[in-house]
């Protein structure tokens, strides 16, 4: 059964950067991508993880740095990811995922975040443009 986005979806990031702020969260990542921020950034792995990573629970996520009542991510810089090339897939993946599309009141809801859901000059992302960003199903 197709989704109820099968038309597709409305979306254009405005590079607004909220989507690496506000409330607090976690920024997954995995082995592989922690060894290629830490190569970006000229580091050492264990000296990456200490500056720039924290444990939440048995996981690690990137730190957060509390501005202004924020919670942003230790690589944002006002509103650009200083590790752009290179940032987990969580971020990559954003807004396309499983909870956010999950209904069109989740669509809409996340709509309030960020911005470039609905925005007014988004073109039609295809429903197989959109799977491409989502956990294959089994
Ligand atoms: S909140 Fe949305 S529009 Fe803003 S930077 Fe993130 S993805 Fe782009
Ligand atoms: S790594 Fe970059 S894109 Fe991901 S949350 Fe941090 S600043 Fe945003």
């Amino acid at each position: 059964m197709k989704p109820w986005f099968k038309d597709g979806l409305r979306f254009k990031c405005t590079g607004c950067g909220q989507c690496c702020t506000g409330s607090a969260g976690a920024v997954w990542f995995s082995p592989e991508e922690a060894d290629a921020m830490a190569k970006h950034l000229d580091m050492e792995l264990t000296e990456f993880i200490k500056k720039y990573t924290r444990r939440i629970g048995n996981r690690l996520s990137l730190t957060e740095i509390k501005r202004d009542g924020n919670y942003d991510c230790v690589f944002l810089d006002g509103k650009r990811c200083t590790i752009y090339d290179v940032r987990p897939k969580q971020c990559r993946t954003y807004p396309w995922w499983p909870e956010n599309v999950n209904s069109p009141q989740d669509w809409k809801e996340e709509g309030v975040r960020c911005e470039g859901i609905n925005h007014p000059d988004a073109p039609l992302i295809s429903l197989q443009e959109i799977q491409k960003h989502l956990p294959q199903e089994d």
